[in-house]
C-alpha cells in the first residue's frame, strides 16, 4: 500500500484519517513486508490484530493465514475493512473490550500501536493473550527507550519489567515519518517480544510492579506500604526481601525483573 492508495482510498470511501484515534496509515510496501516478516507467520498461525485500520497489514496476513481478528475502533474503517475482507473484524475500543470477546488464543499479536494508548494496550494484550508466542508492535521511537531500558537506569519501569517477563524484547528496525499517511511528528520503531519465559503475566503482578514504581525515590518498603497494607504487612515484605538477598533499603529501580517474579510470588501467591 503507497501513499497514493491510501488517499484514494481513503477519499472514495468518504473517510478522514481521525487524529483523535491516532490514525497514521502506514503507506510503505517495505516496511509492510518487513512487519510481517519479523511476526514469523506461519499457514498454522492464527493472528490477532489491534487496529488494522485501512488493512495494511491484513492483506499480507491473510495471504498467509486465514485465522485473522482485528479489533478496530472507527466505525467507518470497520465497515470498509469488512467489505473489503469480509467478517475478519471486531468493531471495538480494544480496551473496553472482555477479554472472552476477542480473544480465541491466538500465538501472533500485531498491532501498529496508537500512541496515546500504548502502554495499557500492551499491558492489556500481556495479561490476557496467555497464548501468544510473539507480539509485534510499531511504537513511537521515543518509548522503545522505556520498553528495553535495563535496571538501575532511568528509563527503567513498570513497561520495561513486563516486556521483560514476558519474553526477549528486540528493537527490529527505525520507521521514518514518511512511511505513513498522514506523517506522525514523532519517528517510529518496530520491536518485537517473543515469549521465553514460563510466567503468566497476571493483573496482579502488574499492580504490584505499578506500585512498586509508584514513589521513583523511596525505597520499595515506602512505596509498596499502600498497596501491601491491604494484602499483606511490610514486615512480609522486609522477610521477603531477606530471602530473595536484596537490602530492606532496595528501591524498584534495582529490582531485576526475575527479581519481582520472586517478590510477587513470596507476596502474594
Ligand atoms: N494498522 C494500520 C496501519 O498500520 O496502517 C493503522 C494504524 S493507526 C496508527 C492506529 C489504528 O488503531 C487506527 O486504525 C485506529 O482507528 C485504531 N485504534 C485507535 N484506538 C483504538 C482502540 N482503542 N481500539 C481499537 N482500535 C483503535
Amino acid at each position: 500500500m503507497n501513499k497514493g492508495e491510501v488517499i484514494d482510498i481513503l477519499s472514495s470511501n468518504e473517510l478522514k484519517a481521525q487524529s483523535r484515534f491516532g490514525q497514521n496509515f502506514l503507506c510503505d510496501d517495505d516496511v509492510i513486508d518487513e512487519i510481517i516478516s519479523i511476526a514469523d507467520i506461519k499457514p498454522v498461525s492464527s493472528v490477532l490484530e489491534i487496529g488494522p485500520g485501512l488493512g495494511a497489514l491484513t492483506e499480507g496476513v491473510l495471504d498467509i493465514t486465514s485465522s485473522y481478528k482485528a479489533v478496530e475502533i472507527d466505525h467507518g474503517l470497520f465497515e470498509y475493512l469488512n467489505e473489503r475482507f469480509g467478517d475478519h473484524f471486531i468493531h471495538s475500543d480494544f480496551l473496553k473490550l472482555e477479554r472472552q470477546d476477542y480473544y480465541n488464543g491466538e500465538d501472533v499479536i500485531l498491532s501498529n500501536i496508537p500512541y496515546y494508548i500504548m502502554t495499557p494496550i500492551m499491558k492489556k494484550l500481556m495479561v490476557e493473550c496467555d497464548k501468544a508466542q510473539k507480539m509485534v508492535f510499531m511504537v513511537e521511537d521515543e518509548a522503545v527507550q522505556r520498553i528495553i531500558a535495563a535496571p538501575g537506569t532511568k528509563q527503567y519501569g513498570p513497561l520495561s519489567v513486563l516486556c521483560s517477563c514476558f519474553g526477549i524484547v528486540k528493537k527490529e528496525f527505525s520507521v521514518p515519518a514518511n512511511c505513513f499517511y498522514p506523517m506522525p511528528h514523532t519517528l517510529s520503531s518496530v520491536i518485537s517480544l517473543t515469549r521465553n519465559l514460563d510466567i503468566v503475566i497476571t493483573e496482579d503482578f502488574c499492580d504490584l510492579i505499578e506500585a512498586s514504581f509508584s514513589k521513583r525515590r523511596k525505597t520499595l518498603n515506602n512505596s509498596l506500604s499502600d498497596y501491601l497494607s491491604s494484602k499483606k504487612t511490610n514486615i512480609e515484605l522486609k522477610e521477603a526481601l531477606r530471602k530473595l538477598n536484596l537490602s530492606e533499603n532496595i528501591r524498584a529501580e534495582a529490582l531485576k525483573p526475575d527479581d519481582f517474579i520472586e517478590l510477587h510470588k513470596l507476596l502474594l501467591l
